[in-house]
């Protein structure tokens, strides 16, 4: 079967090796000039199978309010007249209860649980590098009550059976020995052993480059203007260098997905929400992290890539742009400098990047209303660690095959 993917992100990508490995005529269509030149190139680099939940949680709404009001805010919003952000704002907020969040986790975690194994899978089948590492994430507190309240994410992950440790003051250095450094910053820490880490943009281009091993074609440099409907049927899409004929089409374009979906009557609730990151050259190894260490306190991500550091986090609620604030940079520098001091931050690359995100934190895989379309987008915060079991689940669902995990539940018909 053809099948055109469009966007060469993490999503498209992986999504493009499973199809061609299943067999089909796989094209991939980006506006940029390589993969993962968007959204999956500068994320915070966790594959965080254990750290996985929704942002939409009992008591956020408060936490939020809160954050607005922080100097080195982890969350920003800047209200504008925009029907598609109030939606998503008010829809986001109604997932904040008890049970929305439950469905929703359960839902994120079974994803995640089988991408873990899809990764696996993929690695050992490929045996591409990207600066991977099996070292977990360390969620650090700088406080006491941040400790204490973490015992219902630990009450959650033992319900889950996700393995974790809760650590003092020197646990955590024992993990993290570059803590060492920052010892009176910290009071413990939550650890996910399981938690993996690596370069999603170096991931994407090595497998981009497998794919094209099977028979998959990639054109970059060609922006998707519509899609081509026929009698509930798709033909194919139309690009600004003309048409692209196919029997199916997976529409995997992050933050831009629902735009296009809009124009043939499907209502995607994915919103940008912009967040940030830095990537440091590493300057001495004993002074950089070994893993993925999670500031709690301003919800950033400080992350070992090889010979770099990424840091990276902050949810900005702005709308389609990718300006870059001094003030959020400055953000990022103060909490990986206060727990990692002696770092230079002034050869740093500044970044920011727009999570395409859903209400639910369940991103949106499986068939639509119109045959042979299909949709694998909305991965929000986790589009890395998620994207190899969603590639697995859509490869099947477009070959007719069942998927291996209970896919039900995460088609777009679950917005009706
Ligand atoms: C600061 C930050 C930190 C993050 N940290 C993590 C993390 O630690 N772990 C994790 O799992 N996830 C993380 N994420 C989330 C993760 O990066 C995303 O979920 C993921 O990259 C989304 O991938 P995607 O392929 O859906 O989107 P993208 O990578 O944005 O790919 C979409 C593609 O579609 C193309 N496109 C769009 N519109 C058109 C058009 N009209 N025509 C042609 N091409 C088009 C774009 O060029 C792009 O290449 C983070 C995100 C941010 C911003």
């Amino acid at each position: 079967m053809k099948v055109t993917i469009l966007g060469a992100g993490v999503i498209g990508v992986t999504t493009a090796y499973q199809l061609a490995k299943a067999g089909h005529q796989v094209t991939v269509v980006d506006r940029q000039a390589g993969p993962a030149l968007e959204t999956s190139f500068a994320n915070a680099g966790e594959v965080s199978f254990g750290y996985c939940s929704p942002w939409a949680a009992p008591g956020i709404p408060q936490k939020a309010l809160k954050w607005l009001f922080m100097k080195h805010a982890p969350l920003i919003l800047r209200p504008k007249i925009d029907a598609a952000m109030l939606s998503w704002l008010v829809r986001m907020l109604s997932n904040c209860t008890s049970e929305r969040y439950a469905v929703n986790k359960s839902r994120m975690l079974r994803l995640a649980d089988y991408s873990r194994i899809a990764l696996a899978d993929l690695r050992a089948e490929t045996g591409i590098a990207y600066d991977e590492r099996m070292q977990g994430t360390l969620q650090l507190f700088r406080t006491q009550q941040q400790l204490d309240a973490s015992a219902k994410d630990v009450k959650a992950l033992a319900a889950d059976g996700i393995p974790y440790e809760v650590l003092d003051r020197d646990g955590c250095i024992r993990v993290e020995p570059a803590l060492s450094h920052a010892r009176d910053k910290i009071v413990g820490g939550l650890l996910t052993p399981k938690d993996e880490t690596g370069d999603c943009f170096k991931f994407t281009n090595a497998l981009a480059a497998k794919a094209v091993e099977l028979g998959a074609q990639f054109l970059y440099g060609r922006t998707i203007k519509a899609l081509q409907v026929e009698g509930g049927q798709i033909r194919g899409v139309l690009t600004d260098q003309g048409p692209i004929l196919s029997d199916a089409v997976v529409v995997a374009l992050g933050s831009y997905s629902p735009l296009l979906l809009k124009q043939v009557g499907i209502r995607l609730p994915v919103y940008p929400v912009k967040g940030y990151s830095l990537t440091i050259p590493i300057v001495d190894p004993e002074r950089a992290p070994e893993s993925t260490v999670m500031d709690e306190t301003y919800k950033i991500a400080i992350t070992r890539l090889g010979d770099r550091i990424r840091v990276g986090g902050m949810a900005e609620i702005s709308g389609y742009t990718n300006d870059l604030g001094l003030a959020r940079r400055n953000t990022l520098e103060h909490s990986v400098m206060d727990l990692f001091p002696g770092g230079d931050v002034s050869k740093a690359a500044f970044w920011s990047g727009l999570r395409p995100m859903t209400p639910d934190g369940t991103p949106v895989i499986g068939a639509t209303k119109i045959r042979g379309l299909f949709l694998n987008t909305g991965h929000g915060t986790l589009g890395w660690t998620m994207s190899c079991g969603s590639a697995r689940v859509i490869s099947d669902l477009v070959s007719g095959r069942k998927a291996e995990i209970d896919t039900a539940d995460l088609s777009v018909a679950r917005y009706r």
